[in-house]
């Protein structure tokens, strides 16, 4: 007797389990296009280097080759306070005139955005 109690109450907890995949099929439809709110578009600058470089432009989408200014940073400045300090005076201008010690800014020449730059 006890074992007839129990089967139909584990066919009603199937048909429980039925009614709950059935419920979840109708919140969650299948094959539709998922669509995406107030997503914001990433842009990724493009690796540049310490020369001009030939990519596609974010801006314009043209290929084009960019154009660098050098521009001094906080090292140009540090290195510039160094040289006055051991009394070398005289080349204090050297780090502001060296590109190698001062940042590389590409920009096209097309649109004139800024693309990247290449920090030292
Ligand atoms: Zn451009």
């Amino acid at each position: 007797m006890a074992s007839e109690r129990r089967q139909p109450a584990s066919v009603v907890e199937k048909s429980a389990d039925r009614t709950d995949l059935q419920a979840a099929a109708a919140v969650i439809p299948y094959n539709q296009p998922t669509v995406y709110r107030n997503m914001a578009t990433i842009v990724v600058a493009p690796a540049v280097g310490p020369e001009q470089t030939q990519l596609i432009c974010p801006n314009c989408q043209a290929l084009v080759r960019t154009t660098v200014e050098h521009r001094a940073n906080t090292r140009t400045h540090i290195y510039a306070l160094l040289l006055c300090l051991f009394f070398c005076w005289p080349c204090i201008c050297l780090p502001y005139c060296c590109n190698s010690c001062r940042d590389t800014i590409h920009k096209c020449p097309r649109c004139k955005a800024f693309i990247g730059s290449y920090q030292r």
